[in-house]
């Protein structure tokens, strides 16, 4: 039990849910109950963590890295099922949930071959030689949110066992199913009992129990960019290591010389998919100033035609918002008598939609232009040159993602070292793969996810001098 809990009224488990009524967000039904863990919860399972990881440690790289090949050829078989459970408890299309499922396997497959290069170095030096070791942390706790539940549950979780440590994974509220079913499955392949569990719970109660516990030696938290900020602070009275990805408002840029035809058709994907709801989202769509007619007219049709409905339905492209207090929180920005530039249709009755909608920036005071919306909602803002369009990228405290459409190689290059984001694409909107480092600069977070350093974002190194001077 946490002792400083009763420090701190507003976070005492009494003050919350006891259990979690899981909602399909398409529909408003009740798909499932899960129970809340409380802080003792938490300690428990840090205990079963400390105890699991030292056998996990001990075991040779090959043999971590043969387990947990394992447990991506286990979700491999279970793709279906997987993404079937993304569709009902996020509301995620079946096209996307497929993916993010995949996306799972792919990252289990990857940071096990990790586990097998994570060697260290010998470093020679006058009298002596040094060896270096890159030693696994011991228990992580990685705290994962509801946009992408299935595959930012993976990003920390995969290289954090490949490294040799043992993962508490607390999943939102609204969307721990698909977490606590990858728990399962890792037992299924064979991995340890008690090396990754998974604890559903209130943020505020079992999250904070989980950052504050001495047991844990760090905390990877994707979230909002305010319960980021309090993470950090947590962890810095422990000096505890902690790697953040927080939101995003990222530009879409698209200049006079770009194929403005491919610029428009694909950007309505860019901050529709996954109803907006996605920290990478281009929700600033910057256009040159002698295009911007010409990209609104090809903008509008590809909006409205992108296609809104049952998330099971193989032809749908866009599902419902997660939740009724995030379409508040999206219409909070969006008040119903602001002329929208472009709108969509949304189904009507039970289900948390919302159109898709496009708004023009009013000035640069506007909060829907600079604060991160999480909904389908993009704001257009003109551009005159190079210079302009870079200020304007730059004007958030977010740096998380970006796009550049333009038919100019060296342009392409000067604007991607310019704006100051983690994750830009030229002529493209893609941001994650997990062969490639992600994360974000200024707000928008601390350290970096996936590529071939996540492993070491998992490990302490120790260097041992070993004397060869004759005794
Ligand atoms: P949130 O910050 O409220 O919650 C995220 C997770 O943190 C949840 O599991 C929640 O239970 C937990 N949590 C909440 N308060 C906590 C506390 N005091 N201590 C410990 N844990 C706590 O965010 P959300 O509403 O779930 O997600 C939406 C936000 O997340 C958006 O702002 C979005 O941009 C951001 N996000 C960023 C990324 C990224 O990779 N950069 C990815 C997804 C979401």
């Amino acid at each position: 039990m946490n002792e400083s809990l009763n420090e701190y009224p507003h976070r005492h488990p009494d003050d919350h849910p006891h259990e979690h009524q899981i909602l399909n967000p398409a529909t408003e039904e009740v798909i499932a109950t899960v129970p809340a863990a409380t802080p003792g919860d938490v300690a428990a399972a840090v205990a079963r963590a400390t105890e699991a990881q030292r056998g996990w440690a001990a075991l040779a790289p090959a043999d971590r890295a043969r387990l947990l090949r394992r447990f991506a050829a286990v979700v491999d078989g279970r793709i279906e099922e997987l993404a079937a459970l993304e569709v009902r408890e996020a509301g995620h299309p079946i096209g996307n949930a497929r993916w993010e499922a995949g996306n799972v396997r792919d990252l289990l497959d990857y940071a096990a071959g990790g586990a097998e290069r994570l060697s260290g170095a010998q470093i020679p030096v006058a009298g002596g030689l040094n060896v270096t070791f890159h030693e696994p942390l011991g228990v992580v706790a990685v705290i994962a949110p509801w946009n992408f539940p299935m595959p930012i549950a993976a990003w920390g979780t995969a290289p954090a066992l490949a490294a040799g440590n043992a993962v508490v994974l607390k999943p939102a509220e609204t969307t721990p199913l698909t977490a606590l079913r990858l728990a399962e499955l890792a037992l299924e392949a064979g991995l340890p009992e008690g090396l990754l569990q998974v604890l559903p719970g209130a943020g505020p109660v079992a999250g904070a129990a989980l950052v504050e516990h001495p047991g844990v030696a760090k905390v990877v938290f994707t979230g909002s960019t305010a319960v980021g900020k309090q993470i950090m602070a947590t962890c810095a009275a422990g000096v505890k290591r902690v790697t953040l990805e927080l939101g995003g408002k990222s530009p879409n840029i698209v200049f006079a010389d770009a194929d403005i035809e491919r610029a428009a058709a694909s950007a309505p994907g860019s901050f529709l998919d996954n109803t907006g709801q996605d920290c990478c989202a281009r929700s600033r769509i910057l256009v040159q100033a002698s295009v911007y007619d010409r990209f609104m007219e090809l903008l509008a049709p590809a909006v409205t035609s992108f296609a809104v409905g049952d998330p099971a339905d193989p032809a749908t492209a866009m599902g419902p918002l997660i939740s009724a207090a995030q379409r508040e929180r999206v219409r909070s920005y969006v008040p119903e008598d602001a002329p929208a530039a472009i709108r969509g249709d949304a189904p009507q009755g039970k289900g948390f939609w919302y159109p898709a909608t496009v708004l023009e920036a009013t000035g640069p005071g506007d909060r829907a232009a600079v604060e991160e919306i999480f909904g389908p909602v993009a704001v257009v803002l003109p551009f005159e040159d190079e210079a302009d369009a870079v200020r304007l990228a730059n004007a958030t405290d977010y740096g998380l993602s970006g796009s550049i459409w333009t038919r100019d190689v060296g342009r392409a290059v000067r604007v991607s070292r310019a704006v100051a984001a983690g994750n830009l694409s030229v002529n493209s909107h893609s941001s994650v793969r997990y062969a490639t480092p992600f994360g974000g600069y200024k707000q928008s977070g601390l350290g970096r996810e996936l590529g071939p350093d996540a492993l070491a974002a998992f490990t302490e190194t120790k260097n041992v001098f070993i004397s060869t001077e004759e005794q």
